[in-house]
C-alpha cells in the first residue's frame, strides 16, 4: 500500500518503520524545514522497547541512552525515599525488556536514520498538511505549499495541534489542566554532589512534583517539574516557550538540592502549560486515521504519551496487513484495538497528578505511608501495579 504520514515526530517515524517493515511504501510529510526536537529527555519504557526490538533498533537506542537502575519515589523537600523498585531481577529486566532514558534529539535521529535506509521511504520537509479528501479508491492530501499527494491511507501523526483532527472533529476546546510543566537538562559535571541517582525518580510535594533521571550514558541530568497554577492565568502549550530561572526556582523553593541544582545549572528552562482534551468519539474517517498525540493526548504523569504512539504504530501496520484489500476496515480495526488501553493510560495519568500533589499532612500520610511500607516490605508487590503498562506486548496482539 501507499501510506502517507503527516508528522515526523516519534509517532510518525515509528509508523513509517512499522509499515516499511511490512513492505509498504511510505511518504512522510513534515511541516518543519528540518527534523529537530527540544533539548529534553524522554522515558522509553519496556512496552515501547518491545516494538523497537522487533524492528531491530533496540541496540541502537540503548547506545544513546541511560539505563536507570530503579523506579523510585522520594519526598520533594526531605528527599526521604518512599520506595525503590529495581528494574532488574537477577540479571534480567523486570518487565522483560529494557527501560531507557534518552535525549529526544537522539531518539528522533535513530528513527530518522532507520527510515532513510529504506528505498521505499520518502520524507518531504517544510510540507504542512492542511486538509484531506477521501476518494472512491484512496485519499488525497493538500498542503499549505500548494502541493497535493495521493495515497491508499493517510495517518495523522501531527501531534496535539493536529490539522487533520480539526478537519475530522472540528476545533477542540482544550482546557487548561491547572498545571504547568518545567523542563531542564544540565550537564552532570556541573552538579557536584547534587547529581541525581541513575533512577527514574519522582519527587512528591504539595501541589507539585518533579521527575529526575539521567541521559546520554549518564552525562546529562534531566528534570521535569509540574506545578499547579492559577486556572485563570493565560498559559501557552508550546515547547518553544522559555521560562525564567527565578520563577522555576521559586516554584521549587526549599526542595532537595538534587532537584534545585538542575534548575540552577541548566542552560535553558522551558515552560509548558498542560491542557486536557476530551477523549475523541472516533479516530478514523474512512481511509484516514489519527495516531499518537493527535488521537489521544494525555497529561505526562505516566511518561507514556510517546510510548503509546509507538504501540499505535505497530498496531496500525499489523491491521493493514490483516485487511490488505480493505484499508478503511483495517483502520477501524486499529482504532478499536487501541482505544481501551490508551483511554486507561489517559485516565491513570490524570489520577497520578492527584497522588503526586497531596496538599496536606493528613492526605500525604494516608497516601504515602502505605507506599513507604509497601516499598520496605514488598517492592515486588508494589511493582505489580505497573504490570498492565510495562508487560504489555503489542507485537503479540492478534487483533
Ligand atoms: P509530536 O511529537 O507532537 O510530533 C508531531 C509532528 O508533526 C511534529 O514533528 C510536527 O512538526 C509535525 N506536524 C504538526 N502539524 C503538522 C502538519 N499539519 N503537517 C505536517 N507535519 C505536522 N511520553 C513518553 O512516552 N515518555 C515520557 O517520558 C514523556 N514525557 C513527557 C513530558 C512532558 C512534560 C510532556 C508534555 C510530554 C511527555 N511525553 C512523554 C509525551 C510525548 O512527548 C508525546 O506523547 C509524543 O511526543 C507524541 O508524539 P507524536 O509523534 O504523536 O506527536
Amino acid at each position: 500500500m501507499r501510506i502517507l504520514i503527516a508528522g515526523a515526530g516519534i509517532g510518525g517515524l515509528s509508523t513509517a518503520l512499522c509499515c516499511l517493515a511490512l513492505g509498504h511504501q511510505v511518504t512522510i510529510l513534515e511541516q518543519s524545514p528540518r527534523l529537530s526536537e527540544i533539548g529534553a529527555g524522554i522515558q522509553l519504557p519496556p512496552n515501547a522497547m518491545r516494538v523497537f526490538d522487533k524492528l531491530g533498533l533496540a541496540g541502537k537506542l540503548q547506545q544513546y541512552s541511560a539505563k536507570p537502575a530503579a523506579l523510585t519515589a522520594r519526598m520533594g523537600i526531605s528527599g526521604r525515599r518512599l520506595f525503590r523498585i529495581p528494574l532488574e531481577q537477577g540479571n534480567a529486566p523486570r518487565w522483560h525488556a529494557p527501560y531507557l532514558h534518552i535525549h529526544r534529539a537522539d531518539y528522533i535521529q535513530v528513527l530518522f536514520n532507520a527510515v532513510t535506509q529504506h528505498t521505499d521511504a520518502k520524507l518531504e520537509l517544510a510540507t504542512c498538511v492542511s486538509s484531506y479528501k477521501n476518494l472512491a479508491n484512496g485519499v488525497s492530501v493538500s498542503c499549505t505549499n500548494a502541493r497535493k499527494y495521493d495515497a491508499d491511507v493517510l495517518v495523522a501523526a501531527d501531534g496535539i495541534h493536529s490539522n487533520i483532527r480539526k478537519q475530522m472533529h472540528g476545533r477542540s476546546n482544550p482546557h487548561f489542566s491547572g498545571n504547568i510543566a518545567w523542563r531542564a537538562v544540565a550537564p552532570v559535571e556541573m552538579l557536584g554532589a547534587n547529581v541525581p541517582e541513575n533512577n527514574a525518580c519522582v519527587w512528591m510535594g504539595k501541589g507539585r512534583h518533579a521527575v529526575t533521571y539521567r541521559l546520554r550514558c549518564g552525562e546529562l541530568a534531566n528534570f521535569v517539574g509540574v506545578v499547579e497554577a492559577e486556572r485563570n492565568t493565560p498559559q501557552t502549550e508550546s515547547w518553544s516557550t522559555q521560562g525564567e530561572r527565578s520563577e522555576a526556582l521559586e516554584d521549587f523553593r526549599g526542595w532537595h538540592s538534587c532537584v534545585t541544582s538542575i534548575l540552577e545549572n541548566a542552560p535553558q528552562l522551558h515552560r509548558w502549560g498542560l491542557f486536557d482534551r476530551a477523549p475523541l468519539t472516533g479516530w478514523t474517517n474512512q481511509r484516514v486515521a489519527l495516531l499518537g498525540d493527535a488521537a489521544h493526548p494525555m497529561l505526562p504523569f505516566m511518561a507514556q504519551g510517546a510510548a503509546m504512539a509507538v504501540e499505535d504504530a505497530w498496531q496500525l501496520a499489523a491491521s493493514l496487513n490483516t485487511y490488505p484489500d480493505s484499508p478503511a476496515e483495517a483502520l477501524q480495526c486499529y482504532a478499536a484495538s487501541r482505544r481501551q488501553r490508551c483511554s486507561k493510560a489517559q485516565r491513570q495519568s490524570s489520577r497520578n497528578a492527584r497522588i503526586f500533589h497531596r496538599k496536606n499532612a493528613m492526605s500525604q500520610t494516608l497516601q504515602y505511608l502505605p507506599l513507604w511500607i509497601g516499598g520496605k516490605l514488598a517492592p515486588s508487590l508494589l511493582a505489580r501495579q505497573f504490570d498492565w503498562l510495562y508487560s504489555y506486548d503489542i507485537t503479540n496482539n492478534n487483533a
